[in-house]
């Protein structure tokens, strides 16, 4: 048995055998043509981008209607692409300057592309799957199709690669692909964004497992955890196998509790709310049994895309996105950019230490055109629904103060243009760095609501860097100064008469609930996936129990100790569920 960790990027448990992908890039050899023949080259070349283009606008109609918007677009890309001169005319140029043939010219183009962006940010580099997928869709114009192994695939199996494209993913529809594991790859990857859409479990960046498995090996493929485990033995098996009866029955019984009120045992009303990426998922929010959005990351209508989204298609994600809420409350934060997410076209110069540098707020005060746009966008899709803005990282007033100065004069310019909006939206900030916590009595009177985003909280405070896979078991949310900053931003919300949510990860931690119910709290923001678990806890509660439990959780002086009580509480209240399942820690099936 192998047991190998890898990124989570699409949940549930596949059991099954390997099938290994190997479809490796054909390398092409270097041919000229006569000088006579560069003209029937070029001319080839042409008719193989007309071809790759009308195949693209096929396949974006067919990811629309089969796949959703999201994935559509990432073939908008594709096609956006094709229509790049950059990318295009140095091909022409190479067949009429050196007289090679058309397919070599592409591939010479391609590799000199993928190269340059292989060596940038995780965020481009997910872009070169995208490269390759489309030079592999010119290539099969010129040369004719490169029967992909997949067509061999006829038994239930887990796809093992070393990458895939986003177009090797999205074949896999129609196809008895029941999980896949890859080598390298990210969680904001394209592929990734398949694999969930296509409800496929999947593990990216397990680094060898190309190597060590071969086809028809037994594998398990836990999305949730991001672990594949090869050749299991009998006991792994059978674990899994009694966790796969157990989800199934856990995901009935969940889908009941979805359409149940988030009250506890005692009436005390708590307001669950998605976290999402795309508009789209606003549906997966009331299916999960939330009311509406308490984080609307909206940086990643920019990071799915070759361009900074104009203002015109900002408004309309976000009146998509706020009309699909049917009247729940929808809160959009401004492009939380930098660091680990750079959307191509953005203006960054190096930095030595993204995470503490021009990222989130600081990079929109910056950069107070594409911030206005924004702002202007959000503006125009508050007249159809109820929506919030929430700013990211702030760490001083000064700069909360300077962002409502700009949501000002762009609420002037709308009313001058006589464009309709709410004027009364609320403004709030998410507490993520320590010193807002810390001042979060000052930042009450200038908000209407605060969010506790413990993502970044628990790395600025613990000074770990929480894309770090060296570091990770230092990452916890347990650790006893991350409670105390969390208890000190409620207090001051309270004292403030301000609202205050959490919309970190671990309001999504069903071991948490009764410990952030208990600190306070009434509003919790997590994954669509999460909320139903999460209303099962709640249900189960008492205040008083919760409050108990936070004092005592409070008094711990170390994270071990903490998480360790939380998991034990959470599976007295709970035994039959998975609720003793952390998303913070790692845990035996
Ligand atoms: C957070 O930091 O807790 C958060 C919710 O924001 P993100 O994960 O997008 O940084
Ligand atoms: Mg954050």
């Amino acid at each position: 048995m192998e047991v190998l960790k890898g990124i989570p990027v699409s949940p549930g448990i596949a059991v099954g055998h390997v099938f290994v992908l190997d479809d490796v890039r054909t390398r092409i050899p270097r041919r000229t043509v006569p000088a006579t023949a560069v003209e029937r080259e070029v001319a080839r070349f042409n008719e193989s981008l007309e071809a790759a283009r009308e195949e693209l606008v096929q396949l974006t109609r067919q990811a629309e209607s089969q796949l959703g918007e999201d994935a559509a677009k990432i073939f908008g890309f594709h096609l956006g692409m094709l229509s790049d001169k950059s990318l295009i005319e140095p091909i022409r140029k190479r067949i009429e300057q050196e007289h090679t043939t058309a397919e070599f010219a592409v591939q010479e183009q391609f590799v000199l592309v993928a190269g340059v962006f292989g060596k940038m940010a995780e965020s481009f580099r997910t872009k070169v799957d995208d490269i390759w997928d489309v030079e592999r869709r010119l290539l099969k114009q010129l040369i004719g199709e490169h029967t992909s192994g997949l067509a061999r695939l006829s038994r239930p199996s887990v796809v093992i690669s070393s990458d895939l494209t986003p177009s090797q993913t999205a074949s896999f529809q129609g196809r008895p692909v029941i999980g896949f594991a890859t080598d390298i790859g990210g969680q904001t990857s394209h592929t990734a964004i398949f694999a969930r859409a296509l409800g496929i479990p999947a593990v990216v960046g397990l680094s060898r497992i190309t190597e060590v498995a071969e086809d028809g090996d037994e594998v398990i493929i836990d999305g949730d955890r991001g672990v594949a485990i090869l050749r299991p033995d009998e006991p792994t098996k059978e674990a899994y196998r009694a966790h796969l009866q157990r989800a199934e029955i856990e995901t009935a019984a969940l889908r009941e509790i979805a359409l149940l009120p988030a009250v506890t045992k005692d009436g005390v009303e708590i307001e669950l709310l998605g976290n999402i990426e795309f508009a789209a998922e606003v549906e997966n929010i009331l299916a999960g049994g939330g009311v509406g959005v308490g984080l609307y990351r909206t940086e990643f209508l920019w990071l799915t895309s070759d361009h900074e989204p104009t203002e015109e298609e900002q408004f309309i994600a976000y009146r998509t996105c706020v009309e699909m809420a049917r009247g729940g409350p929808v809160t959009l934060r401004t492009f939380d950019l930098g660091a680990d997410k750079q959307a191509s076209g953005q203006d960054v110069s190096h930095e030595a230490n993204p995470f503490l540098g021009c990222r989130s707020i600081r990079y929109c005060l910056q950069n107070l055109t594409l911030f206005k746009r924004q702002l202007r966008a959000i503006l125009r899709a508050s007249a159809f629904g109820p929506l919030k803005i929430m700013f990211p990282l702030v760490t001083t007033l000064l700069e909360l103060r300077q962002a409502k100065l700009h949501y000002r004069d762009v609420m002037e310019d709308l009313q001058d243009e006589g464009i309709a909006f709410d004027p009364k939206i609320p403004v709030g900030i998410m507490v993520e760095v320590p010193a807002a916590a810390l001042m979060a009595g000052s930042f009450v009177r200038e908000v209407d609501f605060l969010s506790i985003g413990t993502n970044d909280l628990i790395q600025y405070t613990l000074a770990v860097d929480r894309t770090n896979e060296r570091v990770q078991g230092l990452y916890t949310a347990g650790h006893p100064a991350v409670l105390k900053l969390i208890k000190d931003v409620v207090r001051a919300g309270r004292r403030g008469n301000v609202p205050v949510s959490c919309c970190g990860e671990v309001a999504g931690d069903p071991e948490f609930t009764m410990l952030l119910l208990g600190l306070g709290l009434r509003s919790l923001s997590a994954t669509p996936g999460s909320l139903s678990a999460l209303k099962r806890v709640i249900r189960n509660v008492d205040i008083g129990t919760c409050e108990r439990l936070a004092r005592t959780a409070c008094s711990f002086d170390s994270e071990r100790q903490v998480t360790a009580y939380l998991r034990d509480q959470a599976r007295k209240i709970l035994p039959d569920s998975l609720g003793g399942r952390s998303a913070q820690q790692g845990q035996d099936v």
